[in-house]
């Protein structure tokens, strides 16, 4: 959990900042490089101690790397050797640290960061080598911010973040639990029967966005056009990026503020983002038609998948600060299941919207009917004390990693 805010460099220090990008991108992935040679019999990985001395000797060599803040090149180090203990911590095992690329979102951290309030709507932080940069006030920051990050998205926004607390969410205890299902289209269902939805593409943006990533397939690789494509694709992508956070934020807040226990699926978030499969042309045998429909269709699932891992990941940072258990159960099955009998097979439902049960005849809204069996299936992992895992295995961190555009970019066929 973090104090985000906006921050408007003067043009002056935008050289500066892509500079300190550059370089903390650099020696990450040079750390990377260095990680992949060493495996189990090989010897170990070099220490901390003689990674700094590495710097410091490929700080001589290369004067752009001197030209800039030791500091914050440090910092990408120590940062790194987090991240490769989180990949060894047997608790929660996030993703093994990989590459960063310059396509990615961009950015340094800054270690005893200095900011101070300007005004009631602006503040600054202190950026080595580069001076004040100003940023929008909301948020009260912490005390002592520690290690700050500054970070630069695809759209060429910049943000600067402060370590915080997640404030507990104000709530009295419900006596009330939850099983949610994740619908497959636009909403997720609770076990009371609410249906909430996720924010969809609006027709215009798709076809933009689409529109944008055929030019972009057609431009020559590294080429300024296809840079500035890039640029218009990744606008149109924070768009949504933006409501999809805003989102997460206001269903996890109402949903850990109405329920004491939150019973959620175990789900492959990656998997539900498919490419749309090829339509062959009936008139011409090996041709095959564009499908923009399905094209669409899977920036919107890709969406969706990416709104399910942001909500799941903040329904756990403020469960955790709300006194709220959140718990992972098995998914399969639970939309063939009748939550009456416990009968369980594929004609129970009997369309997308509607379950009734060929033994009982119980009959509800098929999504209600799986999110009660997630309940009821969530409910004894509780009862029986087991370890509830705080990412739901194989999800790694369900927090995507790239707008979610990003993510079903590769769904157009290049055919279209
Ligand atoms: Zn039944």
């Amino acid at each position: 959990m973090a104090v985000r805010n906006r921050v408007y460099p003067a043009s002056a220090q935008l050289g500066g900042l892509a500079g300190h990008c550059g370089q903390a991108r650099y020696v990450w992935n040079l750390a990377v490089e260095q990680q992949s040679w060493y495996w189990p019999g090989r010897g170990s990985a070099p220490s901390a101690a003689q990674r700094y001395r590495q710097l410091a000797e490929a700080r001589k060599a290369e004067p752009w790397l001197a030209a800039g803040s030791s500091s914050i090149q440090q910092q990408a180090l120590r940062d790194f050797d987090r991240a490769m203990a989180a990949f060894f911590d047997p608790a929660s095992p996030a993703r093994k640290p990989g590459y960063r690329s310059r396509r990615q979102v961009q950015g340094f951290a800054i270690r005893d960061t200095r900011a101070r309030r300007l005004s009631r709507r602006w503040g600054e932080v202190f950026v080595p080598k580069v001076g004040w940069v100003r940023f929008r006030w909301t948020r009260q920051l912490p005390e002592r911010p520690g290690v700050s990050r500054v970070t630069c998205d695809r759209a060429g926004r910049w943000h600067v973040s402060f370590p915080a607390a997640q404030p507990a969410v104000i709530r009295e205890p419900a006596g009330r639990a939850a099983g949610i299902d994740r619908g497959v289209r636009t909403a997720l269902v609770t076990s009371a029967g609410q249906h909430y939805r996720a924010p969809a593409i609006s027709g215009r943006r798709a076809a933009r966005y689409l529109a944008l990533q055929r030019k972009l397939s057609r431009q020559h690789q590294r080429s300024n056009g296809r840079e500035r494509t890039r640029r218009q694709m990744a606008l149109v992508a924070a768009a949504v990026t933006d409501r999809r956070k805003d989102w997460a934020e206001k269903i996890s807040t109402r949903l850990i503020r109405d329920n004491d226990i939150i019973v959620l699926e175990k789900l492959n978030t990656p998997a539900m983002v498919r490419r749309p499969g090829p339509k062959p042309d009936p008139g011409q045998p090996g041709a095959f038609l564009p499908n923009r429909a399905r094209a669409k269709a899977g920036l919107n699932r890709g969406i969706l998948a990416s709104c399910w891992g942001l909500l799941g990941q903040r329904l756990q940072d403020k469960a955790a600060a709300s006194g709220v258990r959140v718990v992972f159960a098995d998914p399969r099955f639970t939309s063939q299941q009748c939550h009456a009998c416990g009968h369980a097979q594929p004609d129970n439902r009997e369309s997308q919207a509607v379950f009734r049960c060929q033994q009982c005849g119980h009959l509800d809204h098929a999504d209600r009917n799986a999110a009660l069996n997630i309940l009821a299936r969530g409910l004894p992992l509780l009862a029986a004390g087991e370890p509830v895992p705080a990412h739901a295995p194989g999800h790694g961190a369900p927090r995507p990693r790239q707008p979610a555009l990003a993510a079903a970019a590769g769904t157009t066929p290049e055919a279209a």
